[in-house]
């Protein structure tokens, strides 16, 4: 396949390669290092490793594994959290011992559940926290654990180019090659006119470098849009689920929305966000009547008096949202809203967003198994020595907070296949390392269909007795049972 020329430094060829910086990669790059192979190179396409994301909850589940991976990389992640504070409207309740609440609201405000949010409840009940971090602070605090000539920033796969003749896969990808030539091209960006800079390096035309490196085996976890995902599937049976699937429902959010009248003001918090700084609102009627009816879902925040924000859940056509303005989305919402019968304040919250402050954000999934005219396909999470981890292989919308937990779970479990695999010294063995791969898959697969069943038809908040269900199987696990699920 290969017209290269054969290897003779072994040196050349790392055991693992990682593609993509994530939780996940980092992750599974931890795990091996851990597992004493240390041979391994992540590479991540960003240009610069720099604030972006999202708030992420990490729950028992994901914490467990990551427990498993590495004790230091846990409690470096637990110690970065983000530390809760007490609700701003509860002052009476400041010095409680309780941590704060995130409450499920039906439309009316009457309760129907209410969720501690502080790592020691849920570890009372379930023997693990819950902590909440931005993607980049498990980003950063994860890539601090790995020396840092492991980790490439500035380098996007492109390519892979299976190599039999050196036992490896030729792994493509491209650099910018604008920050090599100037290494303070990075400050130059931010530089103010004061500095005699007018040029914006995001202005230049970009001066591609190509690079390639070799591993025995490539650990695809670069995410959603996995460039990985798209070469294995390349002419293959899978080639329509390459790219990631829009899942029916978007989100559209507002943040900053200050100036509320004071009755809408009142309203609102006297009856959603009494002591909690975060509810969860829907129609539960229609929930647990007719589960399939898939409702809107408001979460509604509040942490400081005065201030609003929102994120709605929608199940809404592509077409809807794309090359629309904020007071286009504004409309959308409040239609879907009108019809699933959310009452005044919460509309009237809505129709004052301003329209600058709108953000809509389609959601998108891997499905763990998909229904054609050709019966059930399920698109393999491997191909010989390459294999996908996280969104990369399941990625799905972030309903029941669980992407980067089952990515960390599939990170333990990739881990203990690759730990094996050297131990039993499979590396120049395809076939051997193809059936570990095939058993990484058997191991995570059913599981991660349940989380994307549970996402998708959200069977768990129908009622309290299928949430408690959905929470022991899901929590309760010994991380070691993991591998035997
Ligand atoms: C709004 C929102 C809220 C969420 N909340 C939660 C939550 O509360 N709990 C939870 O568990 N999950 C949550 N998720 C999901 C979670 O963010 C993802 O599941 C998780 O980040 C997946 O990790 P990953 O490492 O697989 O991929 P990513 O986090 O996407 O990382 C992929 C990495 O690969 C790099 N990359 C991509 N392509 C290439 C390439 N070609 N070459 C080299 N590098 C590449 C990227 O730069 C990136 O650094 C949420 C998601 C969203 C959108």
């Amino acid at each position: 396949m290969s017209q290269h020329n054969t290897i003779t430094n072994p040196q050349e060829i790392y055991d693992v390669i990682i593609v993509g910086a994530g939780p996940v990669g980092l992750a599974t790059a931890i795990g091996l290092r851990q597992r004493g192979i240390e041979n391994i190179l992540i590479i991540d396409q960003t240009r610069a490793f720099r604030p972006v994301g999202q708030v992420l909850d990490l729950l028992p589940n994901g914490l467990k594994a990551l427990k498993e991976l590495d004790a230091n990389a846990y409690t470096a992640v637990k110690d970065n959290a983000i530390k809760l504070l007490s609700p701003p409207q509860s002052d009476h309740k400041k010095n409680a011992k309780t941590s704060p609440q995130w409450v499920y609201k039906n439309l009316q405000g009457q309760l129907i559940r209410s969720i501690p949010l502080g790592f020691d409840d849920w570890f009372k009940d379930y023997g693990e926290g819950r902590l909440s971090l931005a993607w980049f602070e498990l980003q950063t605090t994860l890539r601090n654990l790995i020396p840092p000539e492991t980790v490439k920033a500035n380098h996007r796969c492109i390519h892979l180019v299976d190599e039999p003749e050196n036992g490896c896969v030729r792994l493509e990808c491209v650099s910018d090659g604008r920050f090599e030539d100037n290494p303070y091209a990075y400050w130059e960006e931010n530089s103010t006119p004061a500095n005699n800079s007018t040029q914006n390096i995001d202005n230049l035309p970009p001066k591609l470098i190509s690079k390639t490196f070799r591993g025995k085996l490539i650990v695809g976890a670069d995410g959603i849009n996995s460039n990985v995902r798209q070469v294995i599937y390349k002419d293959t049976p899978y080639s329509v689920f390459a790219k990631p699937q829009y899942s029916g429902f978007a989100a559209i959010t507002c943040r900053d929305i200050k100036d509320l009248p004071n009755q809408v003001q009142t309203q609102i918090v006297n009856t959603f966000l009494q002591d909690t700084f975060i509810a969860t609102i829907s129609n539960d009627c229609i929930s647990e009547n007719s589960p399939d009816v898939i409702e809107p879902r408001m979460m509604l925040f509040s942490r400081q008096p005065g201030q609003f924000g929102y994120v709605i859940h929608l199940p809404v056509t592509l077409e809807s949202l794309q090359n629309k303005s904020g007071q286009d989305l504004i409309d959308l919402a409040l239609q879907e809203l009108e019809k699933a019968d959310f009452p005044s304040s919460l509309k009237e919250l809505v129709a004052i967003s301003p329209p600058a402050n709108i953000q809509q954000r389609p959601y998108y999934i891997h499905h763990t198994s998909n229904e054609t005219d050709a019966g059930t396909i399920t698109p393999a999470w491997s191909k010989e020595r390459v294999v996908l981890v996280g969104d990369a292989a399941h990625g799905m919308p972030p309903f029941m907070a669980q992407g980067a937990n089952q990515g960390l779970e599939d990170a333990l479990a990739v881990v203990t296949i690759i730990a094996n695999i050297a131990k039993q010294n499979y590396w120049h063995d395809i076939k051997a390392i193809s059936q570990q791969f095939a058993q990484y898959e058997h191991l995570r697969r059913p599981f991660v269909a349940y989380i994307q069943a549970a996402t998708l038809t959200r069977f768990p908040q129908t009622s309290n007795q299928q949430w408690h269900e959905y929470n022991q199987k899901v929590y309760t696990r010994d991380a070691k049972k993991i591998m035997d699920f």
